[in-house]
């Protein structure tokens, strides 16, 4: 047997392979660079260009272009007017930032389990959960698998809640020949570079509800209003807003790269498809199952550890694959682990049941457009290489 990387042996590739990498070209550059000379260097002309086009991406009528997808989340809470008292449904198996951003608006977030198949939260749970204070779901497309909307909105509609999707992972991807952005009453996006199009960091909020795009452009605005636009001088602030806005120069990188989301989804899509191949009826791995009338965003492309066949665990798994020179990682540790939320609202073990046993098998594959087919196959020969050491 091949001795690993872990015990002096030769990694299978001599440098290291992301798990996640942003694709910039020289016409991404020139952009930046037209946009930093202008008049305007932060908000003006090139944000409302980005935002105009990323409605359209979309079929929406608004989109609120942010600092970040962070700020994204806080503004969409924000604009649904959550509260204390509030409870918000969302899921345990998501970046902190979604929960984060109930909190932050005083809400109260109570995690619904996922289905264990498809990994995305689940409607049956979501009604288990509710009660007479739920004001708002916040479902996640975990990675860039849609949720299954057509029954999360008629159920919200049912009930008088909002519906704010995070899209941070799906923005590209599609459901019912809708795109992602158009199948909430508002979604966010994240433009951070591990994300499927970058404006370094950047974020936006997208819908189809007038109120709501006033209450996001109020907010990423110190809660500013201009009562009267002749006057533009005189304003009023009657709700505490902050500065969440995104420059023009950051805008002309999220221009240029929304051209090229189709091409890049591509070619994720496609490495997509070979891991599929390749790791189907793998003895090792497990693989989420993709809902059928969708199109994944494949920002991430996630498996699950089929840990009994193991003699080791995840993060020996993990750690042997890193000394290989292929960069797999975790999404996420459940939200409610963190000490914050136990400590906070006394959250532990048992919660989300579904969500526990796929926690510790979760791992992550390097995926991202300019990755090559040979640096696909490094990774499935390390696979094979760590996976036969260990091997129960
Ligand atoms: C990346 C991400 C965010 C946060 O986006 P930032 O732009 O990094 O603030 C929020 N939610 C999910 C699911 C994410 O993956």
């Amino acid at each position: 047997m091949e001795r690993l990387a872990t015990q002096g042996g030769r990694p299978v590739r001599p440098t290291l392979l992301p798990y996640a990498h942003q694709t910039i070209e020289p016409d991404d550059v020139a952009a930046v660079g037209e946009a930093l000379t202008a008049d305007w260097i932060t908000q003006g002309p090139v944000v409302a260009r980005f935002e105009r086009a990323l409605a359209e991406h979309a079929g929406v009528k608004h989109a609120v272009a942010v600092a970040n997808g962070t700020a994204a989340l806080h503004a969409a809470c924000w604009a649904a007017g959550l509260a204390p008292g509030d409870e918000v449904i969302t899921t345990p198996l998501s970046f902190a930032a979604t929960t984060n951003a109930i909190v932050h608006q005083g809400a109260q977030p109570v995690f619904a389990d996922i289905d264990g198949a498809t990994l995305n939260v689940s409607a049956d749970a979501i009604k288990r959960v509710a009660t007479p204070r739920t004001r708002a779901l916040l479902p996640v497309d975990f990675a860039g698998l849609p949720c299954e909307y057509e029954r999360l909105l008629p159920l919200a509609r049912e009930n008088g809640w909002i519906v704010i999707a995070d899209a941070a992972h799906s923005f590209g991807g599609a459901a019912n020949g809708r795109p992602v952005g158009a199948l909430a009453d508002m979604t966010t996006l994240s433009f951070h570079p591990v994300k499927l199009i970058t404006t370094g960091e950047g974020g936006a909020v997208l819908t189809d509800r007038d109120d709501f795009a006033e209450r996001l452009r109020a907010m990423r605005h110190h809660g500013i209003r201009y009562p009267d636009p002749a006057r533009p001088w005189r304003y009023e602030i009657p709700e505490l807003g902050t500065n969440y806005r995104l420059t023009d120069f950051q805008s002309a990188l999220g221009l240029s790269q929304l051209g090229k989301l189709d091409r890049f989804w591509r070619r994720r899509d496609q490495l997509a498809r070979r891991y599929r191949e390749r790791l189907a009826g793998s003895r090792f791995l497990e693989l989420p199952d993709l809902a059928t009338g969708v199109r994944h965003g494949w920002h991430l492309f996630v498996a699950m550890l089929r840990l009994e066949r193991f003699s080791a665990d995840r993060d020996v798994i993990v750690t042997s694959l890193r000394a290989e020179n292929i960069g797999v990682t975790v999404h996420y540790p459940l939200v409610y682990r963190h000490s914050f939320y136990a400590e906070r609202f006394g959250y532990g073990p048992g919660l989300c049941p579904s969500a526990e046993a796929v926690e510790g098998r979760l791992m992550t594959l390097p995926l991202f457009p300019a990755m090559t087919d040979h640096d696909q196959d490094d990774v499935l020969r390390a696979l094979d290489k760590v996976f036969a050491r260990y091997a129960r």
